[in-house]
């Protein structure tokens, strides 16, 4: 039986068989995902009362129980302006391109603007960049919508997304002034090995580390608890760059490590001859929900069939 969840979210049960569930105690959301969250509901419970259209430019957050949850409430999630007609756009968490953004007030939708202030950041500052004629390198995944969002803001062709030092050689020699930005998700190591590089062929390189704090505390925690565990559970979206990581990190270190998105996927042969289990869950992932499924794990290796 459960024993007790305490304040660091540790819970503890069978203790005369020595197996203790860990829950890291920053595990789950970031205050990003949480304004975000707040305000899509703020906007679907509007929209409900005004019997008008609610849209999401993307997901709002990379959690699929929410997105879901906000589409019984009304809100639809679309990809392209094709898709959106009249009613409020709420601009997701990882932020949206400059030129949508300008079209959409422009066509006369309200807009709720749920980009995280700390993704306004790195907009904000390749603005400026774009504005100083740098040449701007953006450490991070090119694929990745805070990144295409990030680079609309720069405005020029002179730059490079990478996560590879290496990729620094193939900057041209004249470019004169470099400034450097991070997606918020990345890991520090991989920053730094990209200022490095950049610092030993540029002689003017601005840098400005805008990892954010949610995900370092988190990736620290991970480390900290798969050096102590022998089996992991990392829950957020499988589209969830910032949980992925977790993953990645969690599994180096512990290969017993699985990424689920939702209490059906867990498996009671994971914990087999485990004594110490951990848990933690990605920025985009409610706080309930990784606790959840810490208790659900409790409850399948309480309840053998
Ligand atoms: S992980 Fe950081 S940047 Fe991303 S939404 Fe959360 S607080 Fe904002």
């Amino acid at each position: 039986m459960l024993e007790r969840i305490s304040a660091k979210r540790t819970l503890a049960f069978h203790p005369n068989q020595d197996l203790e569930i860990s829950i890291a105690p920053n595990a789950g959301a970031c205050f990003g995902v949480v304004r975000a969250i707040k305000l899509g509901y703020q906007a679907a419970n509007r929209a409900s009362r005004d019997k008008s259209a609610v849209y999401s430019f993307g997901p709002l957050i990379h959690n699929p129980h929410v997105v879901r949850e906000l589409k019984q409430r009304g809100v639809r999630t679309v990809e392209s302006q094709e898709e959106v007609g009249a009613g409020t756009v709420l601009l997701r968490s990882h932020g949206v391109q400059a030129p949508i953004e300008r079209a959409l007030r422009e066509r006369g939708n309200a807009i709720v603007d749920a980009t995280c202030p700390l993704v306004k950041k790195p907009q904000r500052i390749a603005q400026s960049m774009g504005e100083k004629g740098y040449f701007l390198i953006l450490v991070g995944d090119a694929n990745h919508p805070e990144v295409k969002g990030v680079l609309s803001y720069f405005g020029r062709p002179n730059y490079l997304v990478t996560y590879d030092p290496h990729a620094v050689e193939s900057i041209p020699l004249d470019v004169t002034r470099v400034g450097i930005i991070a997606q918020t998700t990345i890991e520090l190591r991989v920053l730094n090995a990209v200022v490095e590089a950049a610092q030993k062929r540029f002689q003017e390189v601005s840098v400005n580390n805008t990892i954010c704090d949610a995900t370092s505390i988190r990736q620290t925690e991970a480390v900290q608890l798969a050096e102590q565990a022998d089996v992991l559970v990392v829950v957020g979206g499988k589209n969830s760059s910032n949980t992925c990581k977790l993953v990645k990190i969690c599994r180096e270190l512990q290969p017993d490590t699985y990424h689920i998105e939702d209490e059906g996927e867990l498996r009671r042969e994971w914990f087999s001859e485990k004594k110490k289990i951990g848990v933690t869950g990605g920025a985009s992932t409610p706080h309930e929900f990784v606790d959840l499924i810490g208790l659900k794990i409790a409850d399948l290796l309480s309840n053998p069939d």
